[in-house]
């Protein structure tokens, strides 16, 4: 279910049992600003592979687009055909997994660009004829893109290049999020080479941590993903950027357990004294990482209350034993993901990163998309 909730209004959980996932298009048009503002001389294309990292594509990209994103990147063709139908048809579309064999005439039907990472893709795509695409060089990840080897057969082969329309030749950043990592400039240099060695055409390095590593990394393009939906790009220090998410779910019931006895499965909380919890209507079918178990902190009002045992399927225990006896009732709402525990917070303690939280939020919650500035959150 997607709501949209008008201006001004923090939402409260509807009633019907749903966690509730709350995303701010202001937020990610803020943030889509700040890049910008850092990035002048580029053009900020928008990454909204695996539905906008779970925010949802529709209301994503229609946000970025009124903001004035021309050039979005998807993961796979059928992301593509999605992104079109929203977009219209001007915005670029390049997809980011390649050319599947045989896959061109659908490329093509849908004005899509694939981004070439063999030369096998280049070859198919130029018999197929001279349309726009991009041409990826690997400078240090060993996954997606041109090697070395395959660079050298292509610079040399002048009657292929002159097959291509090279809209973009990009390049991806393995420690983009660490900004004293000496790999970085190691990259940009085997980037610069690369480009040197094949015809000229506007390029891209840098996603949402290579932005910040300053103006040499920017070149034509730049690509954010995980920055433009608030999580921190930076694997140190303050995000540039605002968080665009949170997520509460609701307690269903409470009970007391005396010191000794267990919570969850396993029994892998022991209660040390008489312990209130408290259930919520949230577990790992929603994509609150059972790593948490024992782990993660959720905020009812303004206390902390620890995850007690085990998370499970549909539901989540927390020992509220420390909040104020207002608070903890049937019905209340916890706070899951919020400005008491951010994303990366979240994500630490589940011994994983803010990508793979995003992209994992499930889909059975109630979803607030709000579309003005939530100043109690922000
Ligand atoms: C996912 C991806 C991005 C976006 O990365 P963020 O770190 O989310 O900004 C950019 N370029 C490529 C090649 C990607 O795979």
């Amino acid at each position: 279910m997607t709501v949209t909730a008008p201006a001004e209004d923090m939402p409260a959980a509807p009633a019907g049992g749903r966690p509730v996932l709350t995303v701010s298009l202001a937020a990610v048009g803020w943030n889509y600003r700040t890049l910008r503002e850092t990035a002048p001389n580029a053009e900020v294309a928008a990454v909204v592979k695996a539905d906008a990292y779970g925010l949802g594509l529709a209301p994503i990209a229609g946000k970025l687009k009124s903001a004035g994103c021309n050039t979005f990147f998807v993961a796979t063709l059928d992301e593509g055909f999605a992104l079109r139908a929203l977009v219209g048809g001007t915005p670029r579309i390049f997809v980011l997994n390649g050319l599947a064999p045989g896959a061109a005439p659908a490329f093509a039907s849908y004005n899509l660009a694939p981004v070439l990472n063999s030369l096998a893709e280049i070859r198919e795509w130029a018999d197929f004829g001279r349309r726009p695409a991009a041409l990826q060089i690997d400078t240090g990840m060993s996954r997606a893109g041109l090697s070395p080897d395959e660079l050298s057969a292509l610079a040399a082969d002048a009657a292929l290049l002159a097959r291509l329309d090279l809209a973009l030749i990009l390049s991806h950043l393995a420690h983009g999020d660490e900004a004293a990592s000496s790999a970085n400039a190691a990259q940009r240099r085997r980037f610069r080479d690369a480009l040197a060695r094949l015809p000229a055409a506007p390029a891209s390095l840098a996603a949402s941590g290579g932005i910040f590593l300053g103006p040499e990394y920017h070149f034509d393009l730049v690509r954010p993903g995980i920055a433009l939906y608030g999580g921190n790009p930076l694997a140190a220090g303050e995000s540039p950027v605002r968080p665009a998410v949170t997520l509460t779910a609701e307690i269903l019931g409470l009970r007391t357990i005396a010191r000794g006895e267990t919570a969850g499965y396993g029994g892998t909380f022991i209660a040390a004294r008489d312990t209130l919890l408290a259930v919520c209507n949230i577990g790992y079918a929603d994509g609150l990482p059972r790593a948490l178990s024992n782990k993660g902190i959720a905020y009812l009002g303004g206390t902390p209350c620890p995850y007690a045992g085990r998370v499970s399927m549909d539901l989540l225990t927390l020992d509220v034993t420390a909040a104020p006896e207002s608070e903890r009732q049937r019905g209340a709402t916890v706070e899951i993901i919020g400005p008491g525990m951010p994303l990366e917070e979240l994500a630490r303690r589940a011994d994983t990163v803010n990508y793979e939280i995003l992209t994992g939020l499930g889909a059975r919650f109630t979803r607030l998309v709000l579309d003005s500035h939530w100043s109690r959150v922000v």
